[in-house]
């Protein structure tokens, strides 16, 4: 796939994917495409959810299946969730999204990481927050904070490389595998949410092998680039198709090394980086009663608890920053 760039390869795929009219030109099945949608609009009963769904554009979504057929109580609920939630991220859509490319299903959980919940407890829950954006192409994971708006960290799944996805399991659990990668366990998705996005899901990766056309990728889960959204290899150090140059892990955990919580704030990661601050201020204080305790040798074991406290962070920066794709142009600035 690194021959040709990934729009000239969404040129390619776009007729075999659009099912109205595979002769039809581009710009005509997209005309199709959002009268469907303005279609679907016009046929909603319920004065309140239509004013839910009247909020988004109907160029990005497709609403037949971002809202399916529900009580209406149901209806109106879900469909406010997930309206909300795809303001947030509709901002980045323009430069994510491939020309022809809509979003199917929207909706976040968070992503358990056993190291990360081990060492830095709840904390871990804040850093791990995930919008799931299901296109007609791919499920594109994102970073968030609470409001679910988008961090810097992305990637993408193409249907044709998701080889699990179940929904259920543990309480509010999803689970997403890719060719080559290991299993990714989100909590916290929304009950009637991971009902729906396994049939959305389910029908994509049937079309996807009846297309028999890959969405333009390197490995099963690429990190998107920060900054146009190009699929990257993980761990390279620049974007390809932008130039923009990425934030190296090894620099992070230099940093926090030097003092423990100076990498998470390199991150952006404030609110860790303050109690990271904190938790290393109380270990001063204990070094410094330790050492000045008159015991012969005491100052060794002071020297040994600050050197394990350093270490320790230097290993834990790494381990954080290594996951996705940061630009060292948003360095200290944006998460
Ligand atoms: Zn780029």
């Amino acid at each position: 796939m690194d021959a040709i760039s990934p729009t000239e390869a969404v040129d390619a795929m776009r007729d075999d994917y659009i099912e109205h009219d595979p002769a039809a030109d581009f710009e005509h099945a997209e005309q199709i495409f959002q009268q469907d949608n303005l279609n679907f609009r016009e046929q909603i009963a319920d004065p309140k959810l239509a004013h839910w769904v009247n909020q988004l554009h109907p160029k990005y979504y497709n609403f037949a299946t971002l809202f399916p057929t529900a009580k209406k109580r149901k209806a109106r609920k879900n469909a406010k969730r997930r309206v909300i939630l795809a303001k947030q991220v509709e901002k980045v859509f323009p430069k994510l999204l491939y020309p022809g490319e809509h979003v199917r299903f929207i909706t976040r959980g968070t992503l358990n990481s056993f190291v990360e919940q081990y060492f830095l407890g709840l904390v871990a829950l804040l850093i791990n927050r995930t919008v799931f954006v299901v296109t007609d192409f791919r499920v594109l994971l994102i970073n968030c904070d609470g409001k679910g708006r988008p961090h810097q960290m992305k990637w993408q799944i193409p249907f044709e490389e998701l080889i699990v996805f179940k929904p259920g399991g543990m309480i509010g659990s999803t689970v997403f595998q890719a060719r080559d990668d290991k299993k990714l366990k989100f909590s916290g998705v929304h009950r009637d949410d991971r009902k729906a996005i396994e049939s959305v899901i389910s029908e994509r990766i049937e079309t996807a092998k009846r297309a028999e056309i890959a969405f333009p990728h390197h490995r099963g889960r690429d990190p998107l680039c920060p900054i146009c959204a190009t699929p990257v290899m993980m761990k390279s150090n620049s974007c390809q198709e932008c130039g923009d140059e990425f934030v190296k892990p090894i620099k992070v955990a230099m940093l926090s090394l030097l003092l423990p919580c100076l990498g998470e704030f390199y991150l952006a990661h404030r609110g860790i980086g303050l109690l990271e601050l904190f938790g290393y201020a109380i270990t001063l204080m204990v070094v410094m009663a330790i050492s000045t305790s008159g015991e012969p040798n005491a100052w060794i074991v002071g020297v040994i608890l600050l050197a394990f406290a350093h270490i320790f962070d230097a290993f834990l920066t790494n381990h954080v920053a290594s996951k996705g794709i940061r630009s060292k142009s948003l360095a200290w600035k944006k998460p």
